[in-house]
């Protein structure tokens, strides 16, 4: 089978040969429909010092996935054959104080797909049994993939109730675009989207965003003082702050009303300075970190968003042959997207 695959410690990543895979007893082989790019991806791709301290290469990578479950192991009995799936990428250790707590989304000794195994950009994908999410055949492939991700948006977006509130989003990459659409469908009020990037402001307003601030163009000062303007003053109820860069991150504090509450979801490259006496304390906020998605809560919370109508078609701006890599990360590093999917 193909399989696009880091062979060498350098940017890059190779179209490969590899044996197709066979099934251990629990596990299942999967003919992938469609597979799209993560930024955990583009990191692999550009060889960052993340890639090289926690890849053993040769690896297949891919962690965004759909297909049809084409063989099962001897022990499996949640699929079947024939079945459509999308699939946790986080694999869970199922023995520590949080996977037996009913916090697995943060397991201590989770291993990745695509990172810690071999992942979904190639033509099959073996996997756990217990990481498939049976996903309804009228979701089409190219966003029946997006799942995973929009799981972290789901979370990030839905800590808090947001029916008839105001929020602010800091960052409209996919994650940040999936949250407006999720707030949009959650019923909030209004939603205000930021970036530094036209083509993603334009992108927010096609999943639901009632405003856009260009933070590029505007000082931090025009940024707030627009904030109080469509906000009559009062600030936001919350902040999703998706973008990890600490300018957005300040603005994500300073936008929220006294009591609101801040979701923290972008990671930022470098530790990042919060006034906490200031911006959170005498705000008297609730702050939330968000990794990964509630297992399995949050993919039951999506197939409901689905059917009351969450339509993220918007956010998928490329699909491209499988062979075509190289294009979609050229994509994904040019910023001028949204998500790119790949289809073998
Ligand atoms: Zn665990």
């Amino acid at each position: 089978m193909r399989a696009i695959a880091k062979v060498s410690p350098a940017p890059g990543l190779s179209l490969t040969t590899r044996p197709t895979p066979s099934p251990g007893p629990h596990e299942v082989v999967i003919q992938v429909k469609a597979t799209s790019i993560c930024g955990t991806d583009a990191h692999i791709y550009n060889w960052d010092a993340w890639s090289q301290s926690r890849l053993t290469l040769p690896r297949t990578i891919g962690h965004e996935v759909c297909g049809e479950v084409v063989e099962v192991g001897p022990a499996v009995t949640l699929v079947r054959r024939g079945e459509f799936v999308a699939a946790e990428s986080h694999l869970t250790c199922g023995e520590c104080f949080q996977c037996r707590t009913g916090l697995a989304h943060v397991c201590k000794n989770y291993r990745i797909l695509g990172v810690d195994l071999d992942g979904s950009y190639a033509d099959y994908v073996v996997l756990p049994e217990n990481v498939l999410w049976k996903t309804d055949p009228s979701v089409l492939p190219h966003i029946a993939c997006l799942q995973e991700p929009l799981g972290n948006a789901v979370d990030a977006a839905l800590a808090e109730d947001l029916t008839g509130h105001t929020v602010l989003i800091t960052g409209c990459g996919p994650t940040g675009l999936f949250a407006a659409a999720v707030a949009r469908t959650a019923g909030a009020a209004t939603i205000i989207a930021s970036d530094v990037s036209e083509y993603r402001l334009r992108l927010a307003t096609h999943v639901g965003a009632d405003h856009v601030i260009n933070a590029q163009t505007h000082s931090p000062e025009a940024f707030a003082a627009r904030l109080q303007d469509l906000t009559r003053g009062e600030g936001v109820d919350a902040s999703l702050e998706m973008s990890g860069h600490p300018a957005a991150v300040h603005q994500a504090f300073r936008a929220v009303k006294n009591g609101g509450r801040v979701t923290l979801f972008g990671i930022s490259s470098a530790p990042v300075t919060v006034d906490l006496a200031n911006e959170v304390i005498f705000k008297g906020l609730r702050v939330y970190g968000i990794t990964g998605r509630k297992l399995f809560s949050t993919w039951y919370r999506i197939a409901g968003l689905f059917k009351a109508g969450l339509d993220i078609r918007p956010v998928v701006t490329h699909t491209l042959p499988l062979a075509e890599f190289d294009q979609g990360f050229a994509l994904v590093n040019s910023g001028l997207c949204g998500k790119v999917v790949l289809l073998p």
